[in-house]
């Protein structure tokens, strides 16, 4: 199938790594141009070089940090106005919510929930005028079924949810969607670091906590960051200009509701 956006202007954040890169790569394949965004500019070149490598479209890098007003503004000089937005920047720690104070709950908030909104608000009006905009949100599972630990990005993704059902109302009709994808678990390096941090705690090896989480799962494995990247290349096409405002949960199965 034929996602219909080949050179469409694509801004994929947090890309260097896990799922974000393999948004840009399932966009890459689709022949769009890719803005990819890191802090750590090693990586970030590396998978630049693969992707051109693999799809041979045309790959942007910017290194920066996503969350900060001048990161932003650098990335949005090097991609101009794109026709395509995932949003997407590392998740909140883990912890007791005894321990957080106001920084945290500000990190949190400007990292998972203003940022996204901060990036949306300067690249949408665009869209509008043109008539075409697809705007992809990376969240969590969590936000469906909370996770007590993780407490800072039940909250400050929830927010964004919210903010982003009133909005997605009102551009669809412009043929702009906003959607937001639900990671459960996949097999990235944060995974890798929960993993880590689990069997510290628990005192079982790092194996012994990775097959609990895989056997736990209905499907009996993690995802790959590929079938991600495909989901939301799909919510990208051309094809997906009737569907917005939508949560889609890729967790293997692991929410036991109807809906
Ligand atoms: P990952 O494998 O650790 O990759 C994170 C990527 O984001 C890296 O490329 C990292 O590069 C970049 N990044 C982090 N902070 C950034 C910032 N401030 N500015 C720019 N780039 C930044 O993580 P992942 O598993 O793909 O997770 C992506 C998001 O999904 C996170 O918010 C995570 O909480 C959420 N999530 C993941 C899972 C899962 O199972 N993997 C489940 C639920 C939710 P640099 O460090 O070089 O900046």
């Amino acid at each position: 199938m034929d996602l219909g956006i080949s050179g469409r202007s694509a801004l994929v954040c947090a890309s260097s790594k896990g799922l974000g890169r393999a948004c840009a790569v399932s966009l890459a394949r689709e022949g769009a141009v890719v803005t990819l965004v890191a802090r750590g500019a090693e990586a970030l070149e590396a998978t630049a070089h693969d992707i051109r490598r693999e799809t041979g479209a045309r790959v942007l890098t910017v290194a920066a940090d996503i969350t900060t007003h001048e990161g932003r503004a650098a990335v949005l000089a090097v991609c101009g106005e794109p026709d395509i937005l995932v949003t997407n920047a590392g998740g909140p720690k883990p912890g007791d919510f005894r321990d957080w104070d106001r920084d945290a709950w500000i990190a949190a908030l400007d990292a998972n929930m203003l940022t996204p909104i901060a990036l949306i608000k300067a690249t949408l009006d665009t869209m509008l005028a043109r008539r075409f905009g697809r705007i992809v949100n990376i969240t969590s599972a969590a936000v469906k079924a909370p996770i007590d630990i993780l407490g800072l990005s039940n909250g400050a993704r929830s927010g964004l949810t919210g903010f982003v059902a009133g909005l997605a109302r009102k551009t669809v009709g412009r043929n702009v969607t906003i959607n937001n994808l639900l990671p459960g678990p996949f097999e990235t390096d944060r995974l890798m670091e929960t993993a880590r941090l689990w069997s510290r705690q628990s005192g079982k090896t790092e194996e012994a906590v990775l097959a609990e989480r895989r056997a736990g799962n209905p499907a009996g494995r993690f995802g790959t960051p590929a079938e991600f990247g495909d989901a939301c290349a799909y919510l990208c096409s051309a094809q997906a200009g009737f569907i917005t405002g939508q949560n889609l949960l890729l967790d293997g199965g692991n929410y036991p509701g109807t809906f």
